[in-house]
């Protein structure tokens, strides 16, 4: 049998790095790959609380269907936060997705036609290349520095491509460098989106496990002609299993996602939005995110002084203020790929993701994303030593 798939189809590949994410998912293996919440701090009896409160007060209509955009007590809290944020939102300009990732596909759905051409930050979230991949789009890629995209080189690539359809930006702690863009550059993109007539898509899924310096103002509050859409989500402030995240557009974009929404998955689990919006109405989410945040910092300090003690000097590395990733520069010869498959896990027990794929035009082998979020900090250590180790040898 030829299966006669949808063109579309040809840009969808396997990604080379499941293979090495299976490597890292052994269990006598220290991983620092997956991007994965540190599990300690799910609010588990709190969440066991709220469903039987759910279950007890609405539980019929927890199990019913309802509404593509979301619940609305939920949306109602959300809209609020994104007004706290500094944000113009109404209820008609947010609704609920399952998870930013699908806020990511349903932009890719609506807006991208085959050839369009989608600017991404360089690297950018594998994720987002999954989701604008089969609606066939072409990408210009941005580099970056500490203070994000470089805006002259952004300006350039608008002035040569007119078929430029949207800007994608991490802007806080990026997936997979942790950069985060200034302000200054956040405001001079809206200026360069507004010159040049293209969108904005922020996606801004660590927003709040900031845990150093201050928070900056979102892209979309500079948004004065309604072409930024703001991607959040419950993934990292609360849990990913529930599978919850919100899109701000404006209303006409927002009507339109949510028709394409419909057409996906008719809407999210009615059980779990209740349960999101219980635990809002009955626990204080930002004392949760202070958790978070104060557990993160001290993974990410553990790291940072582990990678000053034990790598060698011609490995460079970011240093977030907040998220959950550090990007580590090795000598341009080095394949990271290559040195994990070969040395890391057979001899260190020791995984992270490789950087190549992050590129989506051009890959360069020699960068890696470590993650301190999910392992324990004696675990942190002993990793990084091991990475240490092996690199000392291999450099
Ligand atoms: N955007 C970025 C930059 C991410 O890192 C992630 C999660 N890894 C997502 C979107 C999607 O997250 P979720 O669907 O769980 O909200």
């Amino acid at each position: 049998m030829i299966f006669k798939y949808a063109s579309r189809i040809e840009n969808v590949k396997p990604s080379a790095i499941r293979e090495l994410l299976t490597l890292g998912s052994q269990p006598d293996i220290i991983s620092f790959g997956g991007g994965y919440p540190a599990p300690e701090l799910f609010p588990i009896d709190k969440l066991n609380a709220v469903f039987l409160d759910v279950m007890k007060e609405n539980g019929t209509k927890a199990l019913q269907y309802s509404t593509s955009e979301g619940l609305l007590s939920l949306r109602e809290k959300l809209v609020q936060r994104m007004v706290n944020t500094g944000i113009s939102c109404e209820l008609d300009n947010l609704f609920i997705v399952q998870g930013g990732q699908q806020g990511l596909d349903l932009v890719a759905k609506l807006f991208i036609n085959k050839g369009d051409i989608v600017v991404t930050e360089n690297p950018t979230f594998l994720g987002a290349l999954i989701a604008f991949n089969p609606y066939e789009p072409e990408y210009k890629t941005v580099p970056m520095d500490e203070d994000g995209m470089d805006m002259d080189a952004l300006e350039e690539i608008l002035k040569a491509n007119s078929k430029v359809k949207f800007i994608y930006t991490v802007p806080e702690f990026q997936n997979p460098t942790g950069v985060t863009m200034s302000l200054e550059r956040r405001k001079r993109l809206v200026e360069l989106a507004n010159k040049y007539n293209v969108m904005i898509l922020e996606d801004s899924p660590y927003r709040e496990i900031r845990f150093e310096g201050e928070a900056i103002l979102p892209i979309k509050s500079f948004d004065t002609e309604g072409r930024v859409i703001h991607l959040g989500s419950f993934s990292k402030i609360l849990c990913p299993g529930v599978r919850l995240g919100w899109v701000v557009a404006e209303k006409e974009i927002a009507s339109k996602l949510c028709l394409l929404k419909l057409a996906a998955d008719t809407q999210n689990s009615t059980l779990n939005m209740y349960l999101a919006d219980k635990f809002m109405e009955k626990y204080d989410i930002d004392e949760h995110v202070q958790s978070i945040r104060v557990l993160y910092k001290e993974k990410k300090e553990t790291m940072i002084q582990a990678i000053q003690e034990y790598l060698p000097s011609s490995v460079s590395y970011t240093n977030p203020e907040g998220g959950l990733f550090i990007w580590m520069t090795f000598p341009k010869y080095m394949d990271a790929a290559v040195l994990m498959r070969d040395r890391l896990v057979p001899e260190a027990k020791v995984a992270y993701v490789p950087g190549a794929p992050f590129f989506p035009v051009k890959e360069e082998i020699n960068h890696c994303r470590i993650s301190y979020s999910s392992m324990p900090k004696e675990k942190i250590v002993k990793g990084i030593a091991s990475l240490g180790r092996i690199l000392k040898e291999y450099c």
